[in-house]
């Protein structure tokens, strides 16, 4: 069985994180979605609601499996035997950020894969930081984030 993890801050989870997830099932049996706690970021939402918010998108999907973690990314791999890590691309600025990254997960893990797709232009323009501000500002959120994170946010 092909299994990918797919980590990231997801704060708040997006129709991009979506879309590439859902065409990643094309080339894996599994893909475990992660939430990490990157040092270097301020979250808006906690990690218990974006394990909710992720819980909730893929409630009936039995071959995405989420989980969080609080380690390196090619540790928590590695530990869970998955070889390859998912990334989605969705501009020259994203594969600056992910090469060294990459390098670097390589490097800490020999064994893993990084797999990377190109993001549709439909949902390229999408990013947690642009949906946190539409959030800040009250806006509306169709087309951004999944129904299931719409409805939570409507609990919050
Ligand atoms: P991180 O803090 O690890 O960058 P993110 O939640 O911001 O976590 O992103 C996780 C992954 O999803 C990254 O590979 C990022 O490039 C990718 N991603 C985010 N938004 C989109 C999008 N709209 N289309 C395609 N990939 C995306």
């Amino acid at each position: 069985m092909r299994i990918a993890l797919f980590p990231g801050s997801f704060d708040p989870i997006t129709l991009g994180h979506v879309e590439i997830i859902e065409r990643g099932l094309a080339l894996f049996d599994k893909i475990v979605v992660a939430v990490g706690t990157n040092s270097q970021k301020k979250y808006m939402f906690s990690e218990a609601e974006r394990l909710q918010m992720l819980q909730a998108t893929f409630a009936h999907q039995p071959h995405i499996q989420v989980e969080s973690y609080s380690e390196l990314t090619v540790e928590f791999a590695r530990k869970n035997n998955i070889p390859f890590i998912l990334r989605g691309l969705r501009s020259p600025s994203d594969l600056e950020y992910e090469q060294p990254i990459a390098y670097i997960n390589q490097h800490l893990n020999p064994n893993i894969e990084i797999v990377c797709l190109l993001s549709k232009p439909e949902t390229g323009h999408i990013s947690s930081t642009i949906v946190r501000e539409v959030i800040r500002y009250k806006g509306s959120l169709a087309g951004l984030v999944p129904d299931a994170v719409i409805k939570q946010l409507n609990l919050l």
